[in-house]
């Protein structure tokens, strides 16, 4: 017996990009300290009053099924806070609660494209992107950004790519490039858009870690409400990774879609789950700010280390808890910069390979652990990086 083709080409074959994640795990379990830099996970727990809301909702009894498309206050809260970011006329019709950002990536791709289509996506990309596109039967296309551009994509390199296509998926603020798409760049990807007939899903996890310019969504922007399906999600906002929250918004008919789809699937989200997710949400812009200050902070420790010294070179840090550092003045793929890191110094970054092939060259590093030791492992780094340069 075989499993099917769809599944088991999820991974489309090749390399899945962990290598040096996991070799760092590797040593790890053998028992060799390693600087964890690799992962998009913050340093610290989900704040006890959401844990503290979690346990009273569940004692409560909200321990059934809960309403698939996500209870009402929380449908009616996620609106409520789209609208108020973003301008654009939203109700609870427009939002379906998910169990996190990544079902609603599958979820949003599942909606909108037919077997086959195909479904066009930019590098560097997050991981999971073109096996969520495989998986919901259609084809992923990828499109090169430019390292010279600062990986602000060009729309003129997406339109070459758009003919016959059926969506194209962004995410700004952007992992793992750690940037936040400009106004003239999200206004160049809505007119490929309505040109080409594109729907846009645009994943806006990061949206709250913006540490220049602002973040804008897509779906504001003139004529694109009626075409675009927003990824939200409580991991990175409200440090809820385990808690797998988030939701879809977009035009009701598609929502409606989306609804029986999770009916056939998900089946919703833990009610007791979304309660402390309505209270994490009602706790305002100010909790939020306080879980992404770390990675203010330590972006800023970033700046100075990095402008005392000229061999690594860092992408515009704007948003994200990422720092993409190009390493290419030292003469080594990101790969093996990473691998000779983690060899010499046991500080695990993430290759730029791992995300496709645009930020060969680059290394990613998660701002995720405390600011002395992330000061000294970019120090370290930089450091290593100035002796293999040295060598070329
Ligand atoms: N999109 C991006 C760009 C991400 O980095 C992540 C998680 N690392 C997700 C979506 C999915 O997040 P979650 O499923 O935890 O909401």
């Amino acid at each position: 017996m075989q499993a099917s083709e769809r599944i088991s080409g999820i991974l489309g074959g090749g390399s899945d990009g962990w290598g040096l994640f996991n070799k760092a795990r590797e040593m790890i379990a053998a028992g060799t300290p390693v600087v964890e830099l690799t992962i998009g996970e913050h340093d610290i727990r989900t704040a006890a009053p959401i844990l503290q809301d979690m346990h009273r909702s569940a004692l409560g009894g909200h321990t059934g099924y809960a309403s698939v498309p996500g209870v009402p206050a929380l449908r009616a809260e996620v609106a409520r806070r789209v609208q108020e970011r973003t301008g654009v006329p939203t109700t609870s019709e427009n939002v379906m609660i998910t169990p996190g950002g990544q079902s609603a990536l599958y979820a949003a791709h599942f909606a909108i494209c037919d077997p086959g289509d195909r479904a066009l996506y930019l590098d560097p990309f997050y991981a999971t992107y073109p096996g969520t596109i495989r998986g919901a039967s259609a084809e992923p296309v990828c499109i090169q950004t430019r390292a010279q551009d600062a990986f602000q994509p060009r729309a003129s390199d997406i339109a070459a790519h758009a003919e016959g296509a059926k969506s194209l998926l962004v995410n700004s603020p952007n992992n793992p490039t750690g940037v936040v798409y400009s106004r003239a760049t999200l206004d160049g990807i809505a007119q490929v858009c309505i040109d080409n007939d594109l729907w846009l899903i645009s994943d806006e996890v990061y949206d709250t870690q913006i540490w220049e310019g602002e973040h804008i969504s897509p779906r504001a922007l003139p004529d694109m409400a009626q075409r675009t399906l927003v990824v939200g999600s409580m991991s990175k906002s409200h440090a809820m990774t385990g808690s797998r929250i988030g939701w879809i918004v977009g035009p009701v008919d598609v929502v409606e879609h989306l609804i029986n789809l999770a009916t056939h699937t998900t089946y919703g989200v833990p009610g007791f789950v979304q309660d402390a997710a309505l209270f994490a949400l009602q706790q305002g812009p100010g909790f939020e700010e306080e879980i992404a200050a770390p990675f203010r902070r330590r972006r800023a420790i970033a700046k100075d280390v990095l402008a005392a010294q000229n061999t690594v070179a860092l992408v515009p840090a704007q948003g994200a808890m990422y720092l993409m550092l190009d390493v290419r003045s030292t003469g080594m793929s990101g790969e093996d910069f990473a691998d000779a890191l983690l060899d010499a110094h046991h500080i695990a970054v993430m290759p730029g390979e791992s995300f496709g092939q645009a930020a060969a060259g680059h290394v990613r590093v998660a701002m995720t652990i405390a600011d002395d030791a992330f000061e000294q492992a970019l120090k370290t780094l930089c450091a290593f990086a100035e002796s293999c340069a040295a060598k070329t």
